[in-house]
């Protein structure tokens, strides 16, 4: 009912508009013989059929009708009818069937089609009419020099409506209402549009009024129409032939004909064989630079697409490294698990028997139990933001930290038989890279490392700057000689034979078992590197153990990256933070007591390894090291050093039990050295002077230095 409705009423609005405008056309014809070479019915059927369809026929049936109902002759009426309407479906199905319908003015190709299509058409159109209009004396037949003057005005009538009229038309309608508006565009075209309009103005009206002839000016016609055509796309490029059209015959209709002296009949008709030209021209470089731009913009998608495509790849790229790594991880989660419950388990028994129990060793108890805890979210938080996704964003980083970030994970989840060494130097350069594909990066390698050293053994992470110089770049093309950022990840394990080194860059190279292998992380190594400008190397024999160097550019002027950001300020940051680090337990509790007594904040480690972990897991800013020198693994020089790497502002202390001259440690000279046994007063006073000591040179030792300053 509804659709009724409203097809009615579309057959009534086309109707009455195709009505309009045949009468339109004949009085004019009527009025002015000659003003307008174009037949704009033609145009205006054709444009019905491939905008409505092949119901919108009675329309132009009605509409033809009634317009010619004082036509002379008993059945011109019906005839004109027939005629238009047959012409309106046949060209509307051509255009339909051969150049794409109503998006033929899209491609060169379409357009061309219509182009020939509307030939044809009018063609037909033409012969038929001169026939019927001439109406041929049977017994000396047709006068064919008449016949062929009329046959190919009509031809030329109908074929200017087509170009001129019906694709402006077809695109405003079609596209009609407007939504993709864009600011810059539309002002463009409203510039087009103008400047089209104000040269139909002076050419074809003010200028043919002084001068005997303004038709050469036309030739500029010819210089706006690319305009619109390679900047407008071909809504614009139609309509400003439409308006050069109308303005043409307006100025011959006002009786300044575009050639004085030319006859009036040679005059429009130069003028419709102009405008076909122009309009045919005009149609199909529009479309031409409409279809490049299009394609410019599926590139431009594409390229986006890409990017994401290849985003998600990153990501899943390392979350499968994460993957083959967690099985380490669920076995010391289990450990920590049984740590926390075990040091509650005894604190609990302790309190059920209502036996004497210290302050100190409940403490001590909960502590464990608490410390566990904590491990075991810093796993989860790791874990966590391994799985975060983030877009692609190179940026300055230090590249220590990154690796600083995963060692402590690695070390959980590498097992027993793997110990990891990670040796970052504290003055390393900044270099810009993108930080989750880095992460994924050492992820791999250490994957490889793992796989490769099945007995155990030893896997090295060695950050340090790197100078590469012309000859060893000349050797690798799209390498440039400088200061580069060198991160190798070492193991002792199986190394490759020479077969697989030449293929193990090769995305799904592998030789390990469905399952255990993808053979993608090399390739997705080499493609980071790459990526950053930078270059891999690769280094392996049997039975020897591979090294992996992953060369990333250096920053020049080496700006401090992250670092820069203010430490926040909290009530907790007002009292300084102190690190202690002391493998004896008695002593470190007897220390951290009184710290905590000075009201400083403490946070307490047995070890390097786990005072690093701590302070990174918290985050925590620390305002002062106090670490024994002499400690289990990292010793204590060396913990302050990778702590400075990170916390430059960190000031030291150490104790030492040792005199002088027997530990070997080397440390900064002008560091304080605490002897034990200390006293409270000792402590009290050398932490307190520490911490006020501006920092000096050799403490500052972390703070970026040029690259030129290196060697
Ligand atoms: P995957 O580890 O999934 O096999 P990769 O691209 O990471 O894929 O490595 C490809 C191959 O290179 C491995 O299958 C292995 O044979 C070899 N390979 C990579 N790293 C090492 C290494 N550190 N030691 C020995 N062989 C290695
Ligand atoms: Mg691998």
């Amino acid at each position: 009912m509804f659709r009724s409705l409203k097809y009615a009423i579309r057959l009534a609005t086309a109707g009455v508009i195709y009505f309009f405008v045949v009468r339109f056309s004949l009085e004019l014809i009527a009025m002015y013989p000659g003003a307008t070479p174009i037949w704009p019915p033609t145009a205006f059927a054709l444009a019905a059929v491939l905008l409505g369809g092949y119901q919108i026929a009675p329309a132009i049936l009605a509409g033809a009708y009634f317009a010619n109902w004082f036509s002379p002759g008993p059945h011109a009426a019906v005839g004109a009818a027939l005629g238009n309407t047959v012409m309106a479906i046949g060209a509307g199905f051509l255009v339909n069937w051969w150049a794409a319908g109503r998006k033929a003015f899209a491609t060169p190709a379409a357009t061309t089609r219509f182009v020939l299509i509307a030939m044809f058409i009018a063609g037909i159109s033409a012969s038929a009419g001169s026939y019927l209009a001439l109406e041929p004396d049977t017994s000396i037949g047709m006068d064919r020099q008449n016949f062929a003057s009329t046959w190919v005005a009509w031809w030329s009538g109908d074929l200017a409506a087509m170009l001129v009229i019906t694709p402006s038309l077809v695109l405003w309608l079609n596209e009609w209402p407007l939504t993709s508006l864009n600011f810059h565009r539309f002002i463009e075209s409203t510039a087009i549009l103008a400047s089209v309009s104000a040269f139909g103005v002076v050419v074809a009206i003010v200028l043919p009024r002084d001068l005997p002839s303004a038709a050469p000016l036309a030739i500029f016609a010819v210089l706006l129409l690319t305009w619109a055509a390679l900047r407008g796309g071909p809504r614009n490029s139609a309509t400003a032939t439409l308006i050069l059209a109308a303005f043409g015959t307006a100025g011959t209709i006002l009786a300044w004909p575009l050639a004085r002296g030319v006859p009036d009949r040679l005059s429009s008709s130069l003028f419709v064989v102009f405008l076909i030209a122009l309009a045919m021209l005009s149609l199909i470089l529009a479309s031409d630079s409409a279809q490049r731009r299009q394609a410019e913009r599926i590139l431009a998608d594409a390229r986006k697409e890409l990017t994401k495509a290849r985003e998600q790849f990153a990501q899943s790229q390392k979350l499968e490294a994460v993957g083959q790594l967690t099985s380490g991880v669920a076995h010391d989660f289990n450990n920590l698990l049984t740590v926390v419950v075990g040091n509650l388990e005894i604190a609990q028994r302790h309190l059920d028997s209502k036996a004497e129990l210290s302050t100190e060793r409940l403490r001590r108890l909960i502590n464990n139990a608490a410390r566990g805890a904590e491990r075991a979210t810093s796993i989860t938080k790791q874990l966590l933001a391994f799985s975060r996704k983030e877009p692609f964003d190179p940026k300055p980083l230090n590249v220590s930290t990154v690796v600083h970030g995963i060692s402590d994970f690695l070390r959980r989840s590498l097992g027993e038989t793997i110990t990891l060494d990670v040796q970052n130097a504290s003055d390393l350069w900044h270099a810009t890279a993108d930080p989750v594909q880095l992460e994924a990066a050492v992820l791999n390698l250490a994957v490889n490392a793992r796989d490769a050293m099945a007995e155990g053994g030893k896997l090295t992470i060695t950050t340090r700057n790197s100078r590469l110089d012309e000859k060893y770049c000349q050797r690798h093309d799209e390498l440039a000689a400088g200061p580069y950022v060198l991160i190798a990840v070492s193991d002792t394990g199986a190394g490759m034979s020479k077969e697989i080194l030449q293929h193990a860059f090769e995305p799904f190279f592998t030789t390990k078992k469905a399952g255990e292998g993808t053979g993608l992380g090399l390739s997705q190594v080499q493609g980071f590197a790459k990526e950053s400008k930078g270059h891999i190397e690769i280094d392996s024999k049997p039975g020897q153990g591979t090294t992996v160097t992953i060369y990333l550019p250096a920053l020049p002027g080496n700006a401090p990256a992250e670092e820069a950001a203010e430490p926040e300020m909290s009530s907790a940051d007002l009292s300084p933070t102190i690190l202690l680090v002391e493998d004896d337990t008695d002593v470190r509790a007897y220390v951290a007591e009184i710290l905590r007594e000075l009201n400083y904040q403490v946070l307490e480690a047995h070890d390097a390894e786990t005072a690093l972990a701590l302070v990174d897991r918290n985050s925590s800013r620390v305002d002062l090291l106090l670490a024994d020198l002499v400690l289990p693994g990292m010793n204590g020089s060396q913990l302050a050093e990778q702590l400075k790497a990170g916390q430059p502002q960190t000031k030291v202390l150490f104790m030492t039990g040792y005199s002088h001259d027997k530990h070997q440690i080397s440390i900064n000279t002008d560091t304080e050295i605490l002897h034990k046994p200390l006293t409270r007063e000792t402590i009290e006073r050398s932490v307190r002077e520490t911490l006020s000591k501006p920092l000096t040179g050799a403490d500052a030792a972390g703070a970026p230095v040029a690259p030129a300053a290196q060697g």
